[in-house]
């Protein structure tokens, strides 16, 4: 077994090995423990020592510790039209030149706020099957440039896994680049750095014949610490492009200063900014984690002004199922402004529309 694996077996699964760290009441525990059932908990030793166990409202302890608003009601499993998009078992094309896997269901921690939280830890039923039908898939369309390797979390896999995915995709002509969707950079690093090199040398390889670009997951800057910096160094001295998404979360980033600074310093250690997502109305998270529109464009405009060129370079979107829609700002009393990135329909392509919208809305019907 590898020592990243080993590591792993150390996770805390159960919210009770919490109870005396942050201070839990039994029935706090007995409670946690109802929404562990539906909702499975992973925390890796390293994650969970990010966290101030003296602030009941700590981000990092938000990201990763259970809370009861988990069951309050709302929302939907599938908020970006998954399911509509499936083309293979575990393979989703949505737009034109994408092709998107969920390779695992497996993550190394379950952040609180996924959006995928109907399957993460759960069931494998969306979970890629069959590669070479997925193989065949894509070599029948020409148009596709890209395979985006998500989960769950890409680098759950075992590097076997990985090879395999990157020597079926980097095999055809036409695709151009491979992603990797992960969040072990953030909240596992030592998968990255305690693999005697392994994954980092596959990357290495297999990026000589097609670039490799990780996209990672940071949402606060006390996310980045000395072992993510390495994590991401090393990914780097393999070759590899590292971009970041964040998602604008209630409690945990809503705040200008707390965004600038996460993007400036992501810009230092070299990682590159490149959304800013709007928080999904998932079932189990959007009540506890969704910021309004409105205020989400005055947070971002704010954060905007502390930062340089390229840590703005960023745009703040939600992922809807009719595609990436920009959120642009004001544009009038009650009414926001916005733009298609990306269309499922290409009619919509580059679309621009205003919208009224209420104080406390969070997403566009
Ligand atoms: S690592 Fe990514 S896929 Fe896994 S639970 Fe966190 S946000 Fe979801």
């Amino acid at each position: 077994m590898k020592h990243w694996q080993e590591l792993l077996d150390g996770c805390v699964r159960d919210v009770a090995d919490l109870k005396d760290r942050l201070h839990l009441s039994d029935d706090e525990v007995e409670a946690l423990q109802a929404i562990e059932r539906s909702y499975p908990v992973c925390i890796p030793a390293y994650y969970l020592d990010l966290i101030d166990p003296e602030d009941r409202h700590d981000p990092i302890r938000k990201m990763c510790v259970p809370d009861a608003m988990e069951f309050s009601l709302g929302g939907s499993p599938d908020t970006s039209g998954e399911h509509d998009n499936t083309v293979v078992q575990g393979m989703q094309h949505k737009y034109r030149q994408t092709v998107m896997i969920l390779s695992t269901n497996q993550c190394a921690m379950y952040c609180r706020h996924c959006f995928r939280k109907r399957l993460v830890g759960l069931s494998s039923a969306e979970v890629a099957a069959h590669l070479p039908e997925m193989a065949a898939y894509v070599s029948a369309h020409p148009e596709i440039d890209n395979v985006l390797i998500s989960g769950g979390d890409a680098f759950l896999n075992s590097n076997e896994v990985i090879e395999e995915y990157l020597e079926t995709f980097t095999s055809i002509p036409h695709i151009r680049f491979i992603r990797f969707g992960t969040r072990t950079p953030v909240t596992f690093p030592q998968r990255i750095f305690e693999d005697d090199g392994e994954l980092t040398d596959l990357l290495a390889r297999y990026g000589e014949r097609k670039q490799i670009v990780v996209v990672t997951h940071f949402n606060h800057p006390r996310e980045i610490t000395d072992q993510s910096r390495q994590a991401v160094r090393e990914l780097q001295r393999a070759g590899c492009v590292v971009r970041n998404q964040t998602v604008l979360l209630r409690g945990v980033n809503d705040d200008p200063d707390v965004l600038s600074s996460l993007l400036n310093t992501l810009v230092y250690i070299g990682v590159m900014p490149y959304y800013v997502f709007q928080c999904r109305p998932v079932e189990g998270v959007k009540n506890q984690f969704q910021v309004p529109l409105a205020r989400g464009v005055a947070i971002v405009d704010e954060a905007k002004a502390s930062m340089s060129g390229i840590a703005k370079a960023f745009r703040y979107a939600m992922s809807h199922p009719t595609g990436k829609i920009e959120i642009l700002g004001p544009a009038g009393e009650g009414k926001l402004a916005f733009k298609y990135h990306q269309a499922k329909d290409p009619a919509d392509n580059a679309r621009l529309f205003v919208r009224d919208v209420a104080p406390d809305q969070c997403w566009l019907d």
